[in-house]
């Protein structure tokens, strides 16, 4: 059996130590806020909005929420984010996505001042992880980098392939793992036989988006996995990008769906509003 990368273990860790670091502010009368913006009532948007609700009642930040219709203007959107930015009393913003079509998400993201960008999404954000400095990080790759090192598993010089490269996962994944030390492949839908380049892994991250794409043949024997995937199946019951029952017997360690990398994304998040305050 391999080494199972207990991600609630470790994200409730992590909420416990912030817990701890936010009562200690309030001693100094440091209070935290976020600012939680939803726009229509995705189920999906409206869960993780719950979420990460509860995860700040539970370490003692204020949560804000803005619980706007489908039918909200980009204009009334931005000049939402605007006031919020100018208010400082809020620590964070957070803008759940995905928003409605008629609204550019980038265009509001880049509304979001960098100070209080607790995506770590602000074209600022990802320019200061490129360049190593301080800012904001993406609370999903944050978490796996997490994972690994509360795991006790090394980084540095070994061999990380990440399989997607989308703006939230992949990309700034692969450069935390180049931070970190690894030497990094990063691959997508055009890469050429994604198996030999895979196979090369010691660390493999699979963010790809389709439903247990990755079995055993992807792996090298003795390989750490870790799946950013999530997917609910017809019986809605959670499974990965990574088919966990056919790779596990040949890898060293692996995060399980659900309960790995999941969990994470909002203990970075609330990690985040923690710096954010501090800042
Ligand atoms: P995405 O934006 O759809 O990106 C998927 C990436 O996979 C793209 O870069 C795409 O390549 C690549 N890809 C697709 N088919 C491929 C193939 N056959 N071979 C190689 N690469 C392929 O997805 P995402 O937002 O990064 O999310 C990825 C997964 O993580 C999803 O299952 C999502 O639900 C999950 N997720 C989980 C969390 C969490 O908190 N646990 C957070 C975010 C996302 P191209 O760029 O060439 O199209």
């Amino acid at each position: 059996m391999p080494q199972l990368i207990d991600g609630k273990k470790i994200a409730a860790e992590i909420k416990d130590e912030l817990k701890e670091k936010v009562s200690k502010l309030k001693e100094e009368g440091i209070h935290i806020c976020l600012a939680v913006i939803q726009v229509g009532d995705d189920p999906a948007s409206s869960i993780y909005v719950n979420n990460k609700k509860k995860a700040c009642a539970y370490i003692g930040i204020e949560s804000l929420a803005y619980e706007l219709p489908e039918e909200t203007t980009q204009e009334e959107l931005v000049s939402l984010v605007q006031k919020l930015n100018g208010d400082a009393k809020v620590n964070g913003i957070l803008v759940q996505l995905p928003l409605p079509d008629h609204i550019d998400a980038d265009a509001i993201i880049r509304t979001i001042s960098p100070d209080k960008d607790v995506d770590g999404f602000h074209p600022e954000s990802v320019g200061r992880l490129c360049i190593g400095a301080e800012g904001f990080v993406s609370c999903t790759p944050a978490g796996v980098i997490q994972l690994l090192k509360r795991s006790g598993i090394g980084i540095a010089g070994k061999e990380c392939v990440v399989i997607g490269r989308s703006n939230i996962v992949g990309k700034p994944m692969s450069i935390l793992l180049l931070r970190e030390n690894g030497t990094v492949t990063i691959t997508h839908s055009r890469t050429e036989d994604l198996k030999k380049v895979t196979g090369r892994a010691d660390i493999l991250v699979v963010a790809i988006g389709r439903p247990k794409f990755v079995t055993k043949d992807f792996v090298k024997a003795g390989a750490v996995v870790i799946d950013v995937g999530m997917h609910r199946n017809a019986d809605n019951k959670l499974c990965g990008d990574v088919d966990f029952e056919d790779v596990k017997d040949k890898v060293s360690a692996i995060t399980p769906v659900p309960g790995g990398v999941g969990p994470m994304t909002i203990a970075m998040l609330m990690y985040n509003c923690v710096r954010a305050a501090m800042k």
